[in-house]
């Protein structure tokens, strides 16, 4: 059985995520132990729990161990299926990071899936519904994923309650070159906010504006529902060609709007002045579909942890290679055979 530490690399919820997927898709069993083995609080999180039973659905599978701060846990798959299915954290956590938990497995079963998911939509330390939408999952379709993606609520942290919508139709992925970003064509800064003062929604718009010198028509702020709330979430999109690029600022308790929006604009900035294709999140979220696609490569601005420990996980079920190169340009190219 293959066996995996998860406190090696990144040591966060992704290596098993990641791990479930493989699992599912290989059919291999698998040992993990010290589950997020690096994060201040080891040990399963609800939402982790969420993402294995979603796993054990709809693999037909089983995991022992599984519990709330669990730290190690033995799964074995069964035959992935097609069908409808919904998932209720229960808590806010993200729906996003269930989602890449069950989608590759489903885009390889025998028949069609809906997948419903109520949880956090727009979650610090994950993809926000929008990144879904049009970063990855465009992505992904460049490679013959058949992903339509819908969101019906917005969830924030504390308060959840957020419903995204999945339809998946099996279809065999194929390996792709992601070299070149193309043309931009255009960029925008939106805030979400509910059940806060739209004055933090403004000083976003208006340190990021400042930062990046965009001008005011291609920023906005729509109000959500205050009982949807609090929340809050800065989001700067860059539309290129071939990529769109999102870098978000969740609002949270503690951190002014302008720290936020700084932090978010030095980041797109960042990005913008390098000539890469993936940013740092597309790039941990792209390889194992490109390892599953027989291959591929993509230029990203600098492999995290996460991206190489996403190489590592794999490797232990797949036969394939990751390479990471440095190009003349300082942007690094990441191919996977
Ligand atoms: P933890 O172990 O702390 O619970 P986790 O389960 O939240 O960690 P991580 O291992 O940190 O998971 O992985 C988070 C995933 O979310 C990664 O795939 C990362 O690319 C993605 N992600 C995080 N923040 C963003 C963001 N702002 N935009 C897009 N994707 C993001």
């Amino acid at each position: 059985m293959i066996t995996i530490d998860g406190s090696e690399g990144e040591g966060g919820g992704q290596i098993l995520r990641n791990a479930l997927a493989l699992s599912l898709i290989t059919g291999q069993p698998f040992r993990l132990v010290n589950i997020r083995g690096r994060r201040e609080r080891p040990g399963l999180m609800r939402q982790h729990v969420t993402a294995i039973d979603a796993a054990c659905q709809t693999g037909r599978a089983e995991c022992e161990g599984v519990c709330i701060g669990a730290s190690e846990i033995v799964f074995r798959p069964g035959r992935v299926e097609g069908g409808e299915y919904c998932f209720s954290i229960g808590t806010a956590g993200s729906t996003s990071l269930v989602l890449q938990t069950v989608l590759l497995p489903l885009m390889r079963a025998g028949s069609p899936s809906r997948l419903v998911l109520e949880g956090g939509t727009h979650n610090i330390w994950a993809p926000p519904f929008d990144f879904l939408d049009r970063c990855f999952l465009p992505a992904l379709k460049r490679m013959g994923g058949k992903v339509g993606a819908r969101l019906v609520r917005h969830g924030f942290h504390p308060r959840g309650g957020g419903r995204v919508e999945f339809e998946i139709t099996p279809a065999p992925l194929h390996a792709v070159d992601c070299l070149s970003r193309g043309a931009l064509l255009d960029m925008g800064a939106s805030v979400l906010i509910a059940g806060l003062p739209r004055s933090i929604a403004e000083e976003e718009i208006r340190v990021a504006r400042k930062h990046l010198e965009w001008p005011d028509d291609i920023c906005s702020i729509r109000e959500l529902p205050q009982d949807l709330g609090p929340g809050n979430i800065l989001m700067l999109e860059a539309r290129f060609e071939h990529v769109t690029e999102i870098v978000s600022g969740v609002g949270r308790l503690g951190v002014s709007a302008r720290s936020i929006a700084r932090t978010a604009a030095q980041r797109l900035a960042g990005y913008m002045a390098t000539s890469a294709f993936a940013g740092p999140y597309l790039a941990d979220q792209l390889i194992l579909p490109l390892a599953l696609a027989g291959g591929g490569s993509f230029t990203t601005v600098k492999p995290t942890q996460h991206t190489r420990t996403a190489a590592d996980v794999i490797s232990k079920f797949l036969d394939c290679t990751c390479r990471f190169d440095i190009r003349e340009d300082g942007s690094h190219l990441v191919s996977i055979s």
